[in-house]
């Protein structure tokens, strides 16, 4: 056999978040960040006076102690600090690890406690969250707080504006990290059992920031003004921070005020022309700017939404009334998290090109998708066919931090729990999920949690959870209960039953009093036949709360 004949190429130079930092400091000339304050005004830096900071960072970083691997968590909003820890983290060497802060107070304890986390950065308005928590995380040595908040009883608090005052000015010596080193950490409640934790490369992370900036995709460019509502603690705001520090794009970051007025006016004053969220809030947001005339969204030429399916009429309303075009999206913070984009060809927009833009797209470059069926066997892409969306690319988690979960993957593919057809031209729908998880508002509910909370009461002898499509929602949980013979419990007794078990937004507000709950073949909960009679109208026994 001859000898491989190697390119000639740079192929050594590292794929890191490093480069993008560079690049925020000397290449995006002109560019702003702009974070929302709670009095209703802005802050402003350009990115070099955010890359400044960013190095100051990293030398408070090592005077901490931060090594590399070290994994440091952030309970924050999207503000410009929050920015500034997402590179000055990882370049350091470190794990860039976002909590989620609405996940439940032992679902954090436990997510903290796995990742082991060394420090923890926090909001000032989230200190009151946290501290509550502090004496159950057993490996967070100090807390820093950001903003001029109180520290609260969180141990060992340091300030961030004091630290960073203190590092001074001047270059950071980055260590060299490999593009195949840890940079970031986001756990999923989306699974059963425990949430899991997907760890991004610098080399996965470069490649899907790349992916950001192409036209079929995000299309993210210079020119754009991009306004990340979708937390930062969620699969990194879907890559929008990189990308725009990437492309040397403007960024504008509602911190916490995720209401439809405060982000109407943010669009009003700004001007952004991308836009990134999930249906439920552009839904609140098309509400009040119908009903204010004096909101402008029409900026807005480029929004991207996703988390779940996107409303055909959602899109429509606000292109035809505020002249807002919305691209769906589709992915899961395994995929990064974006692995589908539709935009179909710019032509006639008649039913058929409204038909494919109700769908979640075809998939990036670099990003390979097929349809499996039960039996392990490819399903064609007819349209018609379905099976479970199983995914595979660079950017496409490989396992789990320190959870082996083989079942998710099948040679090399991540199953993804998503079931859908494909059509000639690879737009992907999805009609259905296999996952025993419930997606309400863009956050997961546990059918299986909630089950078994139901079956902890006396009367009830089978409980099977599954989603209900909501309008404003897009999905609550319907309660399929089988009572014990001669029980007479209602459904606001089940309803007062759960109160102290689950979260409160958890709470159902239907349920479906069944003789039985129809099983598959080896007995367990038939879920699809559920479904199945739920569209069909044909579910008996449901009782509203
Ligand atoms: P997460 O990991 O929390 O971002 O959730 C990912 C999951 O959200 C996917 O596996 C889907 O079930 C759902 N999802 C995301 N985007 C869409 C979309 N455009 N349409 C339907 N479901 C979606």
């Amino acid at each position: 056999m001859t000898d491989m004949l190697h390119g000639l190429m740079q192929d050594d130079f590292p794929l890191t978040l490093n480069h993008i930092r560079r690049r925020v400091r000397s290449s995006n000339f002109g560019a702003e960040v702009v974070t929302l304050m709670p009095d209703g005004s802005v802050e402003r830096s350009t990115h070099a006076q955010v890359a400044e900071r960013i190095d100051r960072l990293a030398r408070v970083l090592a005077e901490l102690g931060i090594e590399q691997g070290d994994r440091v968590g952030t309970f924050a909003w999207n503000n410009q600090r929050h920015l500034e820890l997402y590179f000055a983290i990882p370049c350091s060497g470190a794990v860039l690890h976002t909590l989620n802060i609405r996940l439940f107070n032992e679902q954090l304890t436990y997510i903290v406690n796995h990742a082991e986390d060394k420090a923890i950065f926090v909001d000032d308005s989230l200190v009151p969250l946290l501290e509550k928590l502090a004496p159950s995380f057993s490996t967070v040595e100090r807390y820093v707080v950001m903003g001029g908040g109180d520290t609260g009883t969180l141990p060992n608090a340091l300030r961030y504006e004091d630290l960073l005052e203190a590092a001074g000015p001047g270059d950071f010596d980055y260590p060299e990290v490999d593009e195949r080193q840890a940079a970031a950490l986001c756990y999923t409640s989306g699974t059963t059992g425990n949430p899991k934790g997907v760890l991004y490369s610098h080399r996965s992370i470069s490649l899907h920031s790349s992916g950001t900036l192409m036209t079929d995709s995000t299309a993210l460019s210079r020119d754009d003004r991009v306004l990340a509502v979708v937390p930062m603690f969620h699969a990194n705001a879907w890559g929008l921070p990189y990308g725009a520090a990437l492309a040397g794009a403007d960024l504008i970051l509602p911190d916490r005020f995720l209401g439809a007025e405060p982000l109407a006016n943010l669009i009003t004053a700004e001007r952004p022309t991308l836009m990134g969220c999930v249906p439920t809030i552009f839904a609140d947001l098309l509400r009040y700017a119908d009903a204010h005339p004096e909101v402008d969204l029409s900026s807005l030429t480029n929004a991207a939404c996703g988390g779940s399916a996107v409303p055909r009429q959602l899109m429509k309303d606000f292109e035809e009334r505020h002249h807002v075009r919305i691209f769906q999206a589709w992915g899961m913070t395994e995929t990064s998290p974006v692995a589908t984009y539709s935009r179909p060809m710019e032509g006639e927009q008649d039913d058929a090109y409204w038909d494919d833009r109700a769908k979640q797209g075809r998939p990036l470059p670099w990003v390979e998708l097929r349809l499996v069926d039960d039996d392990g066997t490819e399903v064609p892409w007819d349209g018609l066919s379905t099976g479970e969306i199983e995914v595979r690319g660079p950017w496409i988690a490989a396992g789990y931090f320190r959870e082996p979960d083989d079942e998710k993957f099948d040679s090399g593919w991540l199953r993804t729990g998503d079931i859908a057809a494909v059509d000639e031209k690879g737009f992907v729908q999805i009609t259905d999920r296999a996952k025993d998880v419930i997606k309400s508002g863009g956050e997961w509910i546990s059918s299986v949690e909630l089950e078994n909370e139901l079956m902890s009461h006396p009367d009830v002898v089978e409980a099977a959870v599954i989603a209900k499509p909501d309008e404003r929602w897009a999905e609550r949980p319907l309660c399929c209960v089988v009572l014990a013979n001669g029980a007479g419990t209602t459904a606001d007794q089940l309803v007062d039953h759960l109160r102290d078990r689950v979260a409160k937004w958890w709470l159902p507000d239907e349920f479906a009093f069944v003789e039985e709950i129809p099983k598959t073949s080896v007995g367990k909960f038939d879920k699809k036949v559920l479904r199945g009679r739920l569209a069909e109208g044909t579910l008996d026994g449901r009782v509203q709360v």
